[in-house]
């Protein structure tokens, strides 16, 4: 065995009911005393509770998804107005998207607060939109220096975006199987977060105010994203990537939709990180295991569903195929890629 792999300097702290003292906490050992909080106005409530005993400067709820430009442009302004000297992000990766333009421009420390599981916060990934052309980049100035991980905060969380949210960590573990910087810690990382997101997102269905569901989710996407932070973009995040910036679909579900497809694709050409991500899945095969989970999930099926137009296929499937990464186990031709994503808009089964 060789490989090199980077531990990201980053602190994570998990405790269920304790966001506002492990937020004093990190904002103590930042020596933070001008916070700006980031988050959108559905969390502010929230957000209010948890910083009520922090040196606040301001509370800055505009935030949108994938981060346009002038809405980043905005919070730098305000950033700097108000002298801040720490960031506070509260809310799903939109949250704590527009935190990482913050600090693309000011080098300002992030501590995050997650309410989905996106994952962004993990990573040292940033993205800004302009116009339909989202741009992506890796600094590790936007990687947040502390997760605060309370799975109390995200009891609230609606059932189909928990699903939506959990399906996006979970395709962060299996894109991470074959994504063309993986390594066996990687891969640790990524079996382990498949089987918590597995045991916990059924859980979160049954019970969406129970909170042993929600802390295994919430686990399982950390270490969803802390593989995917490392692994890097595998096919399936460059399917997505292309899909979501140029029909502008949801996120989350985008991810949900996808998964089974690419799974179907790889996973004969990776016969060993199939067997074990069929483990984690506690199923014969990883196809199948996905298969159930998504059943018991009531999973989102089709892109058509999602507001994709059918005459997009062809020119997705083009993109796709530009923007293939290197080392994918199986070739990436237009016919395949053109037949997945057919597939995929349809909501048919993974052929
Ligand atoms: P989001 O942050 O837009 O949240 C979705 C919706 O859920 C919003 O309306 C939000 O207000 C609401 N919400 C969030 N938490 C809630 C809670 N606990 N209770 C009730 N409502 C809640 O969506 P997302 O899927 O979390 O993040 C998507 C964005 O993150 C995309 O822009 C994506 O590109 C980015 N992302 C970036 C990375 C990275 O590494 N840079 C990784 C994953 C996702």
């Amino acid at each position: 065995m060789r490989f090199v792999h980077d531990i990201l300097p980053q602190r994570v702290r998990f405790a269920a009911g304790a966001a506002a003292e492990s937020l004093a906490a990190e904002i103590g050992l930042l020596g933070g005393e001008r916070v700006m909080v980031i988050a959108a106005p559905s969390q502010k409530d929230l957000a209010e509770r948890i910083t009520a005993g922090l040196p606040v400067a301001v509370h800055h709820d505009d935030v949108t998804m994938h981060v346009p430009v002038d809405t980043a442009e905005r919070a730098r302004t305000v950033a700097a107005a108000h002298e801040a000297d720490v960031v506070v992000s509260i809310g799903g990766g939109s949250a704590t998207g527009l935190a990482k333009a913050v600090a693309l421009s000011s080098a300002l420390p992030i501590v995050a607060v997650p309410t989905t599981y996106a994952g962004s916060e993990a990573t040292p990934m940033w993205g800004l939109t302009e116009g339909s052309v989202k741009t992506t980049g890796t600094d590790p100035k936007v990687l947040p220096r502390a997760i605060v991980y309370d799975a109390a905060l995200t009891l609230g969380l609606p059932v189909e975006l928990s699903v939506a949210s959990g399906l996006n960590a979970l395709a962060h573990c299996v894109d991470s199987l074959w994504a063309p910087r993986t390594d066996p810690l990687d891969q640790a990382l990524a079996l382990e977060g498949a089987r918590a997101l597995r045991v916990g997102l059924p859980q979160v269905v049954a019970r969406p105010d129970g909170l042993e569901g929600r802390e295994q989710a919430l686990y399982g996407a950390y270490l969803a994203a802390a593989a995917f932070a490392s692994a890097g973009s595998g096919l399936h995040h460059k399917i997505c990537h292309v899909l979501g910036g140029m029909f502008n679909l949801p996120h989350a579900q985008t991810h949900a939709v996808v998964l089974p497809h690419v799974l179907a694709f790889n996973a004969p050409f990776v016969p060993e990180a199939e067997r074990r991500l069929a483990v984690a899945l506690d199923a014969p095969t990883a196809d199948e295991g996905l298969a159930r989970l998504r059943g018991r999930l009531r999973a989102p099926r089709s892109l058509r569903d999602l507001g994709m137009p059918s005459d997009g296929i062809a020119r997705a499937a083009e993109a796709v195929v530009a923007a293939a990464p290197e080392g994918n186990p199986r070739p990436v031709t237009p016919q395949a890629v053109t037949a997945l994503i057919e597939a995929a808009w349809e909501g048919a089964d993974p052929r």
